[in-house]
């Protein structure tokens, strides 16, 4: 009732706190809402796509309210890079995780006690043993930060046993206000990260999930690594992430990449702990790497400046997609994906779901989502729009920032060909692959054909509409839909799909629309595009001069310190730099990304750059 008046409303302390610490000049989407009722005292849960900016929303009210912020994430390697960038900006981070010596985890127990700290980072075992809750609760705490939130989820591919236990915060804490963030949108881990964490009272911030500075393109594999090689002739010298599906792929990729004059370095779970900490290390710290992983690496990888992300084989889900995607262009700049796609992709995927210990329940939902991707890479429509509307936020016009979008494919009617190509399959008894039902279609006179009596059969020969490579591709797009399985313990052999998805195509009341294949024409004519677009960023070859330089200068910093080059500026900030070529401190001050600590540590070695040139 009778409270003491603030002296400022809590937005004006946060847009303070955005404008001299973080050196932004406004709040994004909903981050001013979030964190005024974080401000308040009340409890959330924030759904932000990564790169969104979901850290401010809490790193701005554990410095605006009293006390110590408590930031739970589940990796280490995330957690050393926040508390790094955080003190480059001036602001007292710690973290406790089992990658500290006992003296070091000693040092930072003592300015814990000694209410030293404006933000502790730690992992969520930590936090559960007895020590550290007794600790806490001898401390006075401004907030409870529970990052990649969705690791609650036991339906979710990132599920952490350790996160159940997190719901006892609001027992032991019940005055300190939670806020869980994550970048999984799909409805259903939304409510058990409510239900979990027992967030029931607090309000939940959901964002457009959108990206607008990420190209999406999916492209069905024709020689995976010349299309591999196409799309890195676009990107020389950025940091790119590509993903395969098996751990041999992933090596084999390496080595041809390496081979081919790239930097480029493994990531997998069948990799000692230290190569996988050396070679991430590798990634963040230097420029123009290639990551070459299969889905263990990136969660928590908050690099900015990843540039590309390739898939040279299907991920498992649109969420998993998504998220993978995701990591790209953080920064806001504009970054590009790849995904291409080979009916034994989908096949494989389908055994690995088949084969694994999961209940039928399960195996039926990994078999939807599955689907979900599948249409998703065999539409014509615009990607993103598929994508928004599988997360529930439907987008009411096309992109015009994707492969759909840009280079429209022409479809066609194809259930004609698909009732030949099925009844093919079927009269030779379900078992031959995609080259031989192609021979018998277009009536072609092989030893092995006769030998079978195929000649004989009324389907031999009403194929000739279409060539070769043109059935390939019918019968590569009849299996991406499920009208065709193919035989994974067998030779490849093609069988019916789903009763249910095949008899209505073969009784004509169902069309198969079918994508003309993209032609090579028109992806040369996009990679010109691409290019142009990226020199586009600067306006003369001096800014892209001055922009290496600072890059260079940001290098040789970061190396001295020993911490990644975006913790000291965004690729971003340095563009702007470029850009503006301030000449004084004021000037150089008014750059988005920098605050008065990194003004005070970097800015007349920066400025003494820009006048040089
Ligand atoms: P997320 O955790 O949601 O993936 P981050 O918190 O890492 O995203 O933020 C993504 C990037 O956007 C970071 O580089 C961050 O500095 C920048 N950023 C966040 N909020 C703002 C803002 N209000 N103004 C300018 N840049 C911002
Ligand atoms: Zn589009």
């Amino acid at each position: 009732m009778n409270q003491p008046a603030r002296l400022l409303a809590p937005l004006d302390d946060a847009s303070a706190v955005l404008r001299h610490v973080f050196g932004f000049e406004s709040f994004r989407g909903m981050q001013a809402e979030i964190i005024e009722h974080v401000i308040e005292g009340f409890d959330g849960l924030v759904l932000m796509p990564t790169g969104g900016g979901k850290s401010l929303c809490y790193q701005i009210p554990a410095l605006c309210r009293e006390g110590m912020g408590v930031v739970i994430s589940p990796l280490i390697a995330l957690m050393r890079d926040q508390v790094e960038a955080l003190r480059q900006l001036g602001v007292r981070a710690a973290m406790l995780n089992s990658s500290l010596e006992s003296s070091e985890a000693a040092d930072v127990l003592r300015t814990v006690r000694q209410n030293k700290l404006d933000l502790l980072y730690m992992a969520p075992e930590r936090l559960l043993t007895n020590g550290t809750l007794e600790l806490l609760q001898r401390c006075h705490l401004s907030l409870f930060a529970i990052d990649e939130a969705h690791c609650v989820s036991q339906w979710g591919h990132d599920f952490r046993p350790e996160y159940l236990q997190l719901a006892l915060l609001k027992e032991y804490f019940p005055d300190v206000p939670r806020l869980a963030l994550t970048a999984t949108a799909d409805a259903p881990t939304q409510n058990e990260i409510v239900d979990k964490l027992h967030l029931q009272n607090g309000r939940v911030f959901v964002t457009s999930f959108d990206r607008p500075n990420i190209f999406y393109g999916c492209a069905a594999k024709n020689n995976s690594r010349a299309q591999l090689l196409r799309f890195l002739s676009n990107h020389a010298g950025a940091s790119g992430i590509v993903y395969c599906l098996s751990r041999a792929k992933v090596e084999e990729t390496t080595a041809w990449l390496c081979a081919k004059g790239f930097k480029a370095f493994p990531y997998h779970a069948g990799l000692s702990h230290a190569a996988r900490a050396a070679h991430q290390d590798v990634f963040l710290k230097e420029d123009g790497v290639l990551m070459v992983a299969t889905i263990a690496f990136g969660m928590g990888i908050d690099k900015p400046d990843v540039r590309f992300v390739v898939h040279m084989d299907l991920p498992k889900s649109l969420e998993a997609y998504y998220q993978e995607t995701g990591r790209a262009g953080r920064d806001g700049l504009p970054a590009e994906t790849l995904l291409l796609y080979g009916s034994s992709d989908v096949a494989k995927l389908r055994n690995m779901i088949e084969s694994s210990e999961a209940d039928d329940k399960r195996k039926l939902l990994e078999h939807r989502k599955l689907d979900a991707l599948v249409g998703f890479v065999s539409s014509a429509r615009c990607r993103r729009q598929v994508l928004l509307s599988y997360f529930g936020q439907p987008l009411d016009k096309a992109c015009g920032h994707c492969d759909s979008c840009c280079h429209p494919i022409e479809s066609f009617d194809g259930t004609l060909a698909a009732q030949q190509a099925l009844s093919c399959a079927y009269r030779t008894g379900q078992r031959f692959g995609a080259a031989y039902l192609t021979d018998v279609l277009i009536g072609a006179s092989s030893p092995r054909l006769q030998s079978f009596g195929h000649h004989l059969l009324p389907v031999f020969g009403i194929g000739k509409d279409f060539s070769k490579k043109e059935w390939r591709d019918i019968f590569r797009q009849l299996v991406v839909h499920g009208l065709l399985l193919v035989d994974m313990e067998g030779h490849g052999g093609l069988r019916l799909g789903d009763e249910a998805l095949v008899r209505p195509v073969l009784r004509g009341e169902k069309p198969v629309m079918l994508r003309k294949d993209v032609h090579k024409a028109l992806r040369e004519e996009k990679a010109k595009k691409t290019r142009a677009a990226k020199t586009d960023a600067f306006e003369n070859q001096e800014e892209e001069e001055l922009f290496q330089k600072l890059r260079a200068l940001r290098l040789d910093l970061a190396k001295k310190q020993n911490v990644p080059p975006y913790v000291i500026f965004h690729d971003s900030t340095l563009m702007a730099m470029a850009k503006a070529r301030p000449q004084n401190l004021q000037s150089l001050a008014l750059i988005s990304g920098i605050g008065e600590a990194k003004l005070a540590r970097y800015g007349a070695l920066f400025l003494n750059a820009l006048c040089e040139s």
